[in-house]
């Protein structure tokens, strides 16, 4: 096969030639043409692991030698239940039980509809409202399209068949107000939560959905102190449900292995995904409160929602390998330490650098916000399309990152998403950021 083609494969672009992935190694993936590029963004926040991982191998082989697949309604397996308790040991407090799905949008889907569900089951059956954020990405199916905060995204595929308002996200560098500190701005975005909430009625609210560290429709966005708490208080004071989405940034990318662990807050339902596998297998979850598995139990006794695929035994193998080399290996320890020096590197890059307005993120989770100029903040036109030019800048340098761009409600601008594998070593960070320079000058220019 050439090295670049136009494919059969109904990918997302129609029209783009892409070159051919052929073998994955490290951080790094090679295509037929024999040229290696550094995965920079672990593909979409996937890959903590980088490619190729003997143990990871290993469990996938050992456990598809044993039994590949098993319908949920006849068995559980060994390895998900092996899974299940390591991930429930390591869970936030509380957590009783893993729902195992196929991936990040079948994970919220599945919060969704359990969130739901649950508020039946306790005759409650008028709590009808999700409340979700603006700039915000939980899925591509219709009920995660519908909570996500991307307007572009959902437009032409309305009626969204699920009801949700939608509220600010946590966007310090455009929103805080000068005269607020980063407090005041969370306790400004609590109280505009509370007026929605307030005006959809607390008693016809099932849930806030929201990424912990929001992750692909704006480069990055960490909370500021004390939000989530706030969220956490508000949602109690009315008996609303909180979901935090963490396919993206959970399974150790900030630091911890659940980003809400830095927040201080403990969710009702939490979805994972993407590093969940690592990319080996796609596997997704979502882990839920005793509280509420219990009420199915005692209630209806079934939660009405499944797919074939649930808890593939290789998926979940695949998985559970993943998270015993994290563990093993004090990966989780790593991220934090490399993270830090990733985030020194970056900003001696980047923070005089003119086209860079922001450099936000934590662990090994960084996002760069591109401008015009830093005082004025203002976007490049969106029809320049930056973020695919330093996309394409970057994989002429062997460089793999994740760009972002377009208008959405005038609030999107360029970004440029960095996630590398856990296991990348100082000197292969270095390299990501000296590539990362070369290829948003070269696009600039
Ligand atoms: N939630 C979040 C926060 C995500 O970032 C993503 C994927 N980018 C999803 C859900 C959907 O996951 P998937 O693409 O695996 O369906």
């Amino acid at each position: 096969m050439p090295a670049s083609t136009s494919t059969r494969v109904f990918h997302r672009q129609l029209h783009h030639d892409l070159p051919v992935a052929v073998s994955g190694q490290g951080i790094s993936i090679t295509d037929s043409a024999g040229k290696a590029y550094l995965d920079a963004s672990g593909g979409a926040a996937v890959s903590c692991l980088g490619h190729g991982h003997p143990d990871v191998i290993a469990a996938m082989h050992a456990q598809i030698d044993k039994l590949a697949y098993a319908h949920t309604s006849f068995f559980t397996t060994e390895v998900a239940e092996e899974l299940a308790d390591l991930l429930i040991e390591s869970a936030p407090e509380g957590m009783s039980h893993a729902y195992f799905v196929s991936g990040g949008s079948e994970a919220v889907e599945a919060a969704l509809k359990m969130a739901r569900q649950y508020f039946v089951e306790i005759g409650q059956p008028q709590r009808r409202h999700f409340i979700a954020r603006r700039q915000s990405y939980h899925g591509n199916t219709l009920g995660a399209l519908a909570v996500g905060g991307n307007a572009w995204r959902r437009e032409q595929f309305k009626p969204l068949l699920i009801n949700v308002a939608h509220v600010a996200p946590c966007y310090e560098y455009r929103d805080r107000r000068e005269d607020e500190s980063a407090e005041q701005y969370g306790q400004r975005l609590v109280a505009e939560l509370s007026a929605t909430i307030e005006q959809l009625g607390p008693e016809n609210v099932i849930a806030f959905v929201a990424e912990t560290v929001g992750g692909a429709t704006a480069g990055v966005l960490p909370p500021v102190p004390g939000y989530f708490r706030g969220v956490r208080e508000l949602c109690d004071r009315h008996g609303i449900l909180l979901i935090l989405d963490e396919v993206m940034c959970g399974m150790g990318r900030t630091g911890t292995l659940h980003a809400c662990e830095q927040e201080g807050v403990v969710p009702d339902l939490v979805t994972i995904a993407k590093g969940l596998g690592g990319g080996y297998q796609p596997i997704g979850a979502v882990l839920a409160q005793a509280r509420l598995v219990d009420t199915f139990r005692q209630g209806s006794g079934l939660f009405q929602h499944g797919h074939t695929y649930l808890g593939h035994a290789v998926a979940c193998a695949a998985a559970l390998a993943v998270q015993q080399v994290i563990r093993r290996d004090g990966l989780l320890a790593q991220v934090r330490s490399r993270g830090e020096a990733f985030q020194a590197r970056l900003l001696e890059a980047f923070s005089s650098h003119p086209h860079v307005g922001d450099i936000r993120g934590r662990g090994l989770f960084w996002g760069l916000e591109l401008v015009t100029d830093r005082r004025s903040k203002q976007w490049f036109d969106p029809d320049l399309k930056l973020h695919a030019r330093i996309k394409k800048a970057a994989m002429a340098e062997g460089l793999m990152v994740y760009p972002m761009g377009g208008t959405v409600d005038g609030r999107c601008g360029d970004h440029v998403l960095l996630a590398p594998p856990f296991v990348a070593s100082e000197a292969e960070l270095a390299e990501i950021v000296e590539r990362l320079n070369r290829s948003i000058d070269a696009a600039i220019r």
